[in-house]
């Protein structure tokens, strides 16, 4: 059950001293009841009310890591049911599937576009994140030289390993070194072996049911034994029956805290078709049903572009619009007589913006004016983007001692307040920009200062 910030506020010591960077006790323990706060920033708090605090403010679902440095990976802290009640947290994985019966020429063109295929959008670089390793023949050097290759070729990867083998499991966990690796998956069958290797291994346990009845009880048993970081896997193999057990997991941990279902998933696409198009559309469907891993057998652009996409828009935190830093933007080497031109600091409108100009090929000054984040019209309807406030920017910005003109390029949506920031700028030409970013190349081609 969650603490009140008043029952946590009376197991602090009071001090009121802001060593945790909060003003005081109370301000600091409501924080931590709203998990914006964590207790271990406060260095007088007891050890034993550390632990109440940090296990009772702890996410129904539990954040794990997988790998180290830039491979690293990490699912769960999830707190919610539904994006706009806070923001969900972590993004679900993308994970392509080798295994040891594959041959070298499958495994390496799997690796390479793993490894090649990045892509960069509104400033957020966005890739698969691990590789499944699957052992087909129980045999441990196979497993520790396909580690081997996986890290050569995509050292970017965190890893899964997964065998019925501990001995495949445990060759495979040494080779990957500090990278450590998910251990899939227990069963009924084999949950001690496998938790004793988790254990000596450091590494996170993935968990697999027959069914999810049958996960809960491996897994409860699990949480009993004191492992923590695990990994669960219904079973489901169908796309309505792991759509359905991701939504039974979700309710179950937030709603009810149950721990044995407080855990990322991992679902595999990867069984459930062999056709890597229908994958995609499974992968999609359970990503936004809180998927933590999604294990596909191969990736194409076609397939992973839009998956990102989609990630990148369940992800991104509702309350807060991804917002670029107000200032001016050089694009491609302006100079004194380049053009200026002025819009909103949403990240998608100062990328979409900043894109067409340098495609352009025309140097230009950016200015980008503190909106909150929101879009053009939405900011001017909002009064953040109106012409007094557009005047006392571009007047602070500094703007006019870089350019000889004093010629101001609005975006076309803001046409109607031209007489308006005419009168506030007296000393400048403003110019009514295109509507459309798409139109910019070709009207900053044509532009001459007026
Ligand atoms: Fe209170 Fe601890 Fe924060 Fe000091 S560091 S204000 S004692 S919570």
């Amino acid at each position: 059950m969650a603490l009140t910030g008043i029952q946590i506020l009376k197991m602090l010591p009071k001090k009121n001293c802001g060593e945790c960077s909060i003003p005081t006790c109370l301000a600091f323990a409501m924080k931590v009841a709203a998990g914006q706060a964590e207790i271990d920033t406060c260095p007088y708090v007891s050890d034993e009310a550390k632990a109440t605090i940090g296990e009772a403010s702890a996410p129904p679902i539990r954040t794990v890591k997988i790998g180290a440095g830039d491979a690293e990976f990490t699912a769960g802290g999830e707190t919610c049911l539904f994006r706009h009640e806070k923001r969900f947290e972590h993004p679900t994985g993308i994970a392509i599937l080798v295994s040891t019966n594959e041959d070298d020429a499958e495994v390496e063109g799997k690796l390479k576009r793993f490894r090649d295929m990045e892509f960069e959008r509104v400033g957020v670089l966005m890739r698969a994140n691990l590789v499944a390793i699957k052992d087909t023949s129980g045999d441990p050097a196979k497993m520790s030289s396909l580690v081997g290759k996986v890290q050569e070729m995509a050292p970017k990867a965190a890893i899964i390993l997964m065998s019925d083998n501990t001995d495949v499991l445990k060759a495979g966990a040494e080779a990957c070194g500090d990278n450590k690796p998910l251990l899939y998956g227990a069963t009924a069958d084999n949950w001690e072996a496998f938790a004793d290797l988790a254990k000596e291994t450091g590494c996170v346990l993935g968990v697999k049911g027959a069914n999810l009845d049958d996960l809960v009880e491996v897994s409860g048993k699990l949480v009993d034994s004191g492992l923590k970081d695990m990994v669960i896997d219904t079973g489901a193999r169908t796309l309505r029956a792991a759509f359905e057990d991701n939504i039974v997991a979700r309710r179950s941990a937030i709603k009810e805290r149950f721990k044995p279902l407080g855990f990322p998933t991992i679902t595999f696409p990867c069984e459930m078709t062999d056709d890597l198009m229908m994958e995609a559309m499974i992968a999609s469907v359970l990503m936004a049903k809180y998927a933590g891993i999604i294990v596909l057998s191969d990736i194409q652009g076609d397939i992973l572009f839009p998956l990102l996409l989609e990630q990148l828009n369940i992800f991104t935190d509702p309350q807060r619009p991804m917002v670029v830093q107000e200032d001016i933007y050089p694009i491609t080497g302006p100079d004194e007589n380049s053009p200026v031109l002025i819009t909103c600091n949403f990240s998608l409108t100062y990328f979409i913006v900043s894109g067409e100009i340098e495609g352009s090929k025309v140097p230009s000054w950016l200015l980008i004016k503190d909106t909150e984040g929101l879009s053009v019209l939405t900011a001017w309807a909002a009064g953040k983007f109106g012409a007094d406030l557009i005047a006392q920017f571009v007047n602070k910005s500094g703007i006019a001692d870089k350019v000889k003109h004093h010629e101001l390029i609005i975006p076309g949506y803001l046409a109607t307040i031209k007489g308006e920031l005419e009168e506030e700028l007296p000393d400048w030409t403003i110019t009514i920009g295109p509507r459309e970013a798409g139109h910019l190349p070709a009207f900053l081609k044509e532009w001459q200062p007026a």
